[in-house]
């Protein structure tokens, strides 16, 4: 029987079990968070301390890149008719 491992949210010190919450990895740490908005509201922190310099190209360039994908999406259901 596996073992399942108790975890605890980094945002708001509730207790999960491993595979419930939200994992995000930055280079080799790992942070835990029990539901999606304690890890919206981390991320919504922790953009306020990268400097715009840093997180505004990053986030144009995802916007560039999620433009596409729906830009490609729409033409393909554009065909179907
Ligand atoms: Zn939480």
């Amino acid at each position: 029987m596996a073992k399942r491992e108790k975890m605890k949210c980094m945002y708001c010190g509730r207790t999960f079990f491993k595979g419930q919450g939200v994992i995000i990895k930055i280079s080799d740490e790992t942070f835990y968070f029990h539901s999606k908005k304690c890890a919206l509201e981390f991320f919504k922190r922790l953009m306020e301390r990268i400097p715009p310099e840093v997180s505004l190209p990053a986030a144009k360039s995802l916007q560039r890149e999620l433009e596409e994908v729906i830009k490609k999406k729409e033409e393909a259901s554009k065909k179907k008719f």
